[in-house]
């Protein structure tokens, strides 16, 4: 019999790997918090009705990349591809969004039926940044400026280039797609069958083809920057002095439209060229439409969104320092008389030293064998306690990186040496 696998793009991470995502995940608390964001836990599964309107019916996820399946009751449910719809759904069913600010963070998988490749999986992780009621570049710049930091502290910052462009607002988009359109008829001969289809039914797509065979087309295409309302190209001229000002490079990148329909406005991308085809690590823009297209009233919003595994991948490769999950110190039980005692000790550490980690030996073995299991643990420190410390009230203490004499302290010194 064939031994039980995981399935196809669906990654275990496991422990020796969990120090870099706990990494990532420490720092980005870190700065939710700081920049006052609050966090939203939202669930897995959503209606499937709430995707294909949020997302619209001709984008990637949609046409392609969805879990949906029926449940028991024979509704047609989809694992979450995404978290900007869920919060606007949890947003307006609570009532979250009328006439005030909401600032939003949330961390946790994502599903989508793709073809795993490196840095493209079927369960992923993002974390996602979701602000609104509020109008305007000055908070798309704070985002900006949220995410540039979060490089800062991974210590990323030169591997990852900002690209920026404004997408204008609806009515001068669908003008725009008119120009388009008329462009692209012209050359329909040299159009690939992705473009063709595309054509009809979301013609901005065909902007971000990664087709090298269109890549002349696109270039010699209308801009949609040249064609902005006067609101949107103002907006944008505001932002990019702001980030002028605050010394954040960036490209205005005038292909760039992103995959989902609801973006307009602002939209940004931070991209690495060390994770190979899939460069893309945080995506985001305003979706000031969004939130009435789902019922609620007109409420501005703007929010970005983390690929997980592709900021891990981006740490490993660039060999970033990550949290260390090796015990500091190793207890010895010298003795299985003196169990209790070095358990009630060890709690004790704990409660006064609480930041060291501590790894009792809990199965038997020789003094011999549990100093090597000590050694290959990688801790500084063993602690060996027996009958003799037991009945002294002491323990003893070891340096295993270091040449010194075992001692035997007290309690009180023992913990003044580890807080040293
Ligand atoms: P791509 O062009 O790479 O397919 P996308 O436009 O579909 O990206 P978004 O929906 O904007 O991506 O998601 C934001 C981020 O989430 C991406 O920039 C990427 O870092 C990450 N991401 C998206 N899909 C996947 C996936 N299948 N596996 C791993 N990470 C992903
Ligand atoms: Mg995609």
């Amino acid at each position: 019999m064939s031994t039980i696998q995981a399935i196809r793009g669906m990654n275990d991470i496991l422990p020796s790997e969990c120090s870099w995502w706990q990494q990532c995940e420490q720092v980005f608390r870190e700065l939710a918090q700081s920049y006052a964001y609050q966090e939203i836990r939202l669930p897995l599964m959503e209606y499937t009705s709430l995707f294909l309107h949020a997302i619209g019916e001709v984008t990637d996820i949609v046409e392609k990349e969805m879990y949906t399946f029926r449940d028991k009751n024979d509704e047609s449910i989809t694992l979450r591809p995404e978290g900007t719809a869920s919060c606007v759904r949890a947003g307006i069913q609570h009532g979250l969004l009328y006439n005030q600010v909401q600032r939003w963070w949330y961390h946790g998988p994502m599903f989508r039926y793709e073809r795993p490749q490196k840095g493209r999986y079927r369960q992923f992780h993002q974390f996602g940044v979701e602000v609104f009621g509020c109008a305007g570049p000055v908070i798309d710049a704070e985002l900006i400026l949220f995410s540039r930091r979060l490089w800062q502290r991974l210590g990323i910052t030169p591997y990852l280039n900002l690209q920026i462009n404004s997408l204008g607002t609806l009515e001068a988009r669908n003008q725009y797609k008119e120009t388009l359109v008329e462009y692209l008829q012209q050359h329909y001969a040299q159009l690939d069958e992705d473009s063709k289809n595309r054509l009809a039914k979301n013609p901005l797509r065909i902007l971000d083809s990664k087709n090298p065979q269109m890549q002349t087309i696109i270039q010699n295409a209308p801009k949609l920057t040249e064609h902005l309302d006067a609101e949107s190209a103002e907006e944008f001229a505001q932002l990019c002095a702001i980030l002028d000002r605050l010394e954040v490079s960036y490209t205005v990148n005038p292909y760039l439209v992103r995959g989902l329909d609801y973006y307009g406005k602002t939209v940004f991308e931070w991209v690495s060229d060390h994770l190979g085809a899939q460069g893309t690590v945080c995506a985001g823009g305003r979706y000031d439409s969004l939130v009435q297209a789902h019922g609620g009233k007109d409420t501005p919003a703007v929010g970005f969104a983390i690929g997980q595994e592709r900021l891990v991948l981006l740490l490993q490769q660039t060999e970033q320092e990550k949290i260390s999950n090796t015990p500091q110190v190793f207890v010895i039980i010298a003795s299985p008389d003196a169990t209790a005692y070095a358990l009630q000790m060890t709690e004790r550490l704990r409660e006064q030293c609480p930041s060291i980690a501590l790894m009792v030996n809990c199965h038997a073995g020789s003094l011999k064998s549990q100093f090597k299991r000590a050694d290959k643990s990688g801790a500084e420190i063993a602690l060996i306690i027996g009958e003799e410390e037991m009945h002294s009230n002491t323990i003893s203490i070891k340096h295993l990186r270091e040449q010194q004499a075992q001692q035997r302290v007290s309690f009180e010194a023992l913990c003044a040496q580890l807080k040293g």
